[in-house]
């Protein structure tokens, strides 16, 4: 990186009433198979990125079309913040309390344009113990954790 520009991409929920820009390249990638992100986002796997929150900043149209639904049965056990659009339903956000505040999770697939992960590729995938038995190993592969890694000491 020297000297060079940050990247930079923009992202919308479906109906375009949120609108998301990321500054940088994300603290992390990964796939979470876990059955609250499975329900949450309707697929059969969340794909993320997690950013620091000053590299993230959201535009709604309206600040009440901005939805958040506080998920308190993840599998992580740890309350969960997930914010959708009141109109459309796309899944915008994911951010937490206590320690973890300084990070806020975005859905890959509401950055703009048709390819959506293009330089974003999983580095881990979490909850692979609820892994759907047909999907493929990620390209170049990625770390992969029965639930969540141990914590760091
Ligand atoms: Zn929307
Ligand atoms: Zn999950």
């Amino acid at each position: 990186m020297s000297g060079s520009t940050p990247t930079v991409r923009n992202g919308s929920c479906l109906c375009g009433s949120i609108k998301v820009r990321m500054e940088g390249e994300p603290f992390r990638t990964n796939l979470c198979h876990c059955s609250s992100c499975q329900k949450f986002s309707g697929g059969i796997f969340a794909s993320l990125a997690v950013y620091k929150t000053d590299q993230v900043t959201y535009t709604p149209s309206s600040p009440s079309v901005m939805k958040t639904f506080t998920d308190t049965t993840p599998e992580s056990g740890r309350v969960l913040l997930r914010y959708f659009c009141g109109t459309c339903g796309s899944p915008v956000k994911g951010a937490r309390t206590g320690r973890d505040a300084d990070f806020v999770v975005v859905p890959l697939g509401i950055i703009d344009g048709d390819t959506a992960g293009a330089g974003l590729k999983p580095q881990v995938e979490f909850f692979c113990r609820s892994r759907a038995d047909w999907i493929g190993d990620v390209v170049g592969g990625a770390e992969g954790f029965e639930t969540l890694p141990p914590p760091a000491a």
